[in-house]
């Protein structure tokens, strides 16, 4: 951070009971993983619970959490999880937390609730906590000792997203949640009203969506997204196939009446999308009757031109129903000339090759491929642009501001939109996850020190994750390899018994390295056999093989392999025959 702003600048050394701590699990630095913790004497209320796919640097990983060890060791203050709305970087990590940890009440919109349901029944957990959906904000309280937490509407990318605001007894709390203003909206508005009446009443500290902080101007509405779509359905001779975020059960709403309206039979593909659209129907968000839907395997006996397949896989997920159709492997549907291709998406950021290399694949096969552009709007975000931004901060005028949900440059960024439209540098804090804001008498201050917090994988076999030690070891076994040294030594008589043996898997070529590890070998001996003119133990000959072959290893190959020292007693050898 720059000497010449003011933020973070309030800072506080310790804090009283009767202080109210604001800090994030997950959420702060990145977008994913979201888990926002307020904190008051003997109780804390959770905001959402999610996980985060990780970048292909993490090797054999499906899933990131954050570390829930604060929350273990208090559990007994924890009150309640609140869900603002069903995105996985919201609610994919509860089934996680809810094996570690006890959380009595799980509180949501309705699609989140159902969604939630759903995880928690896959993973038999539906016991281990109660479920309770907020369907009508306005009668909704939930009141414990010392908070008080009320749920808004705000328009996001997936139906039913809240925002939250908590009565503290240091003053109010408010959390956006994810975010965006659309004039138009398709499904429920924002809650401009509470949203100002908040803002009038007085909001001490405001939480606020970063992810599109670096967008300029005002971000399109989803009905202008509708138009567009249903001008592509209006004027395609041939079949349809639309790929979408399953979630996005607005745009898939759109997206089906339009078909219908061309008289064209929908065929939903992919898993996900098949889970939301069943759930989005049940809840009343998708209006469609069960003759408008066609079975994929049945779609070779109408016409292409009365076909609209509506699929998975627009961020180019390699087992999706997209990826499949592009690389000829899909088991009903097969690419001809004639099709066109609409991405109703946006690459997430390091999606853009593998979009890319299917957008080719299918244009190979003869299809048109359509794909989101500032011309032809087949796409907006969930996400509040700039402008959007100022508008939350204008009806909210909040006295303190937190930007979250965003990586480093996203809450820079902001943070100083804030200062644009009047919040002081001084009153805010861009924070890190585990770092806590002390709210006292309405007044904020940023803890100095930290709440311990790291990255946990979950790499499909083991459900109870890996700390961050062990990905770095395996992403230098990828990169480097692994050296073992092996040394037997009488402890005895403090000698070593024989020279030290190295192998090497996936460092060097052995050919070629042979001459190396030989040299290797024979400068741990030498230094060993110093050491052991001492008396010394058994870890400080491993750090000595340690020590002595890292930067040997590195001086010749400029690698950095794990190097396993192994050190075997003859005593021990003896004692075990
Ligand atoms: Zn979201
Ligand atoms: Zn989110």
């Amino acid at each position: 951070m720059s000497e010449s702003n003011k933020f973070n600048s309030r800072k506080i050394s310790s804090f009283l009971p009767t202080d109210t701590r604001i800090f994030a699990l997950g959420g702060m630095g990145e977008v994913g993983k979201n888990l926002y913790c307020i904190e008051g004497d003997d109780e804390i209320i959770i905001i959402d619970s999610g996980l985060i796919f990780p970048n292909e640097e993490l090797l054999g990983v499906e899933y990131v959490i954050p570390d829930y060890t604060y929350l273990i060791k208090n559990q007994e203050k924890i009150k309640a999880l609140f869900i603002t709305h069903g995105h996985e970087d919201h609610i994919g990590g509860i089934p996680y937390l809810l094996r570690v940890c006890n959380i009595p009440d799980i509180y949501g919109p309705e699609f989140a609730i159902a969604l939630v349901e759903k995880k928690l029944e896959d993973a038999r957990l539906l016991a281990n906590t109660t479920l309770h959906v907020v369907k009508n904000t306005t009668d909704f309280r939930f009141t414990s000792k010392h908070f008080h937490v009320a749920f808004f509407h705000v328009v996001h990318s997936i139906p039913d997203s809240y925002g939250i605001a908590i009565k503290t007894p240091n003053g109010w709390i408010m959390s956006t949640g994810d975010f965006k203003f659309d004039l138009t909206p398709v499904g429920n508005n924002s809650d401009y009203q509470i949203i100002s009446f908040m803002g009038q009443f007085g909001i001490s500290l405001l939480l606020s969506d970063s992810t599109n902080s670096a967008v300029h101007g005002f971000s399109i509405s989803e009905k202008q997204v509708a138009k567009s779509i249903s001008e592509i359905i209006a004027k395609t001779k041939g079949r349809l196939i639309i790929a979408t975020f399953s979630s996005n059960v607005h745009r898939i709403q759109q997206i089906i009446s339009g078909a219908i309206a061309h008289n064209r039979k929908i065929s939903i593909v992919g898993r996900s999308m098949e889970n939301v659209v069943q759930i989005g129907r049940r809840l009343g968000h998708i209006h469609a009757s069960e003759d408008d839907f066609v079975d994929p395997e049945l779609l070779n006996t109408y016409p292409t031109n009365k076909i609209c397949i509506l699929c998975t896989g627009s961020q180019g997920e390699p087992m999706a129903a997209l990826s499949r159709m592009a690389n000829a492997s899909h088991r009903y549907i097969k690419i001809i000339p004639g099709d066109t291709v609409i991405f109703s998406s946006n690459p997430i950021p390091g999606n853009e090759i593998s979009v890319n290399s299917i957008v080719n694949s299918l244009t190979r096969l003869g299809a048109n491929v359509l794909t989101n552009s500032l011309l032809n709007n087949l796409h907006t975000t969930g996400h509040a642009s700039q402008e959007e931004q100022k508008l939350m901060l204008q009806l909210v005028k909040p006295k303190y501001f937190m930007p979250m949900h965003g990586e480093y440059k996203m809450l820079k960024t902001h943070a100083d939109t804030a200062v644009e439209t009047g919040v002081p540098e001084e009153n805010i804090f861009i924070c890190a996850n585990g770092n806590v804001v002390v709210l006292r008498d309405e007044e904020a201050f940023l803890w100095e020190h930290k709440i311990p917090t790291d990255d946990i994988y979950i790499d499909g076999n083991d459900s109870s994750g890996i700390a961050t030690a062990v990905l770095k070891d395996r992403s230098i076994l990828a990169d480097n390899g692994l050296v073992a040294a092996i040394v037997a030594i009488d402890s005895r008589t403090n000698s070593i018994l024989c020279r030290p043996n190295i192998i090497s898997r996936g460092f060097v070529y052995i050919k070629e390295g042979q001459m190396m590890l030989k040299e290797g070998e024979l400068l741990i001996y030498e230094a060993l056999r110093k050491k052991m003119q001492q008396k010394t133990t058994f870890g400080e000959l491993k750090n000595t093989i340690r020590e002595t072959l890292e930067p040997y290893l590195y001086s010749k190959t400029n690698r950095q392999p794990i190097v396993i020292p192994v050190v075997l007693n003859y005593i021990d050898s003896e004692f075990r025959k």
